[in-house]
């Protein structure tokens, strides 16, 4: 069988621009990374897309605000499945339009994805993640006295913020691997998951929490036992010193290496540090190799031209 590769897009595959999120750019940057995409099949892989959600998040709840005094507001584990279907919808009409376009014929399906947290996660008693549009004080204190956590967020304003658990198990695992087996194209784990939480009675609820969808992905390429970990990002290699007048850019780390780069500080957390730490973990539960490179990149990573590989030894 072909070698699987999980393929975690991040926001710049779906947006490029903060100043252009209209649809017709969020396509036109759908369809740039499914030509990465399709030229990794060309030479042979399987691939299971995740991606990203943020930004869309944030529109809908927009929405929810504005349109407040006539429709309910949409909840966050609906968001997380509206997003999974609209981007989802994006990629595979995309992606089967790039591989008609180089000659492959294979069948792309979205997965619309729970990710299992733990409902007793200390991280539901620390929300740190800021979700949706700023707001003044006076409006987010109003939040606040309905249950909302808000917080003044770097001088930009005050945001409602939500936890971010740690993945613990993809509910649709079983059918993903499934599809893969039979040569399916799979989008899955958007925005990291659907959160949901087991009860005594092995129920699943929605969670108000969102997923870390870098950790999620790790947990889905190690529960698959994915040959390849990608991790596309806006950048073509990762650095030591980023952003300083000493940045190296590196073209490989070993695991001892990665984990002790992350201890001096070297990756920023909520950007880089995830994503470090989701292949860190996914090498320790047995993965072999991880790339990070952005979508431009993605053939010639492969071949060993660029990119940051991290491997085990
Ligand atoms: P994504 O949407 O792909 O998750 P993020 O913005 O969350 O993207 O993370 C990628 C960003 O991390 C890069 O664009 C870069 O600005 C930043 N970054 C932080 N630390 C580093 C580092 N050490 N090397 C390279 N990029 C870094
Ligand atoms: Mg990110």
């Amino acid at each position: 069988m072909a070698k699987t590769a999980v393929v975690a897009v991040g926001g710049n595959a779906l947006i490029t621009d903060k100043t252009k999120t209209a649809v017709e750019h969020q396509w036109e940057a759908v369809r740039e990374t499914a030509k990465h995409i399709a030229d990794m099949v060309v030479q042979g892989w399987n691939v299971v897309v995740t991606h990203g959600n943020g930004p869309q998040v944030g529109f809908i709840l927009r929405r929810n605000e504005l349109a407040a005094h006539e429709v309910h507001p949409t909840p966050i584990d609906l968001i997380g499945a509206d997003t999974q279907g609209s981007i989802g919808y994006m990629l595979q009409q995309a992606l089967g339009n790039a591989f008609r376009k180089v000659g492959i014929e294979k069948t792309i399906v979205t997965v619309i994805t729970q990710t299992v947290v733990d409902r007793n996660d200390p991280a539901f008693q620390n929300p740190v993640k800021g979700i949706g549009g700023f707001m003044d004080e006076a409006t987010a204190r109003t939040f606040e006295a309905q249950g909302w956590t808000v917080a003044e967020d770097a001088g930009r304003g005050w945001r409602r913020l939500i936890a971010s658990p740690e993945p613990l198990r993809i509910v649709e695992q079983r059918a993903i691997q499934d599809l893969l087996e039979k040569g399916v194209i799979v989008i899955a784990v958007g925005g990291g998951g659907i959160p949901v939480y087991e009860d005594e009675h092995g129920d699943l609820h929605g969670a108000i929490a969102v997923i870390d969808k870098d950790r999620a992905t790790a947990l889905l390429a190690s529960e698959i036992k994915a040959d390849l970990l990608l991790i596309s990002t806006a950048v073509e290699k990762v650095a030591l010193h980023f952003n300083t007048p000493n940045q190296v850019w590196l073209d490989r780390m070993t695991l001892d290496e990665a984990r002790r780069y992350a201890a001096e500080g070297h990756f920023k957390p909520g950007s880089m540090l995830p994503k470090i730490e989701a292949i860190i973990s996914f090498l320790e539960k047995g993965g072999q190799e991880a790339l990070i490179t952005d979508p431009p990149n993605i053939v010639r990573a492969l071949r060993g031209e660029t990119g940051t590989w991290i491997t085990r030894e």
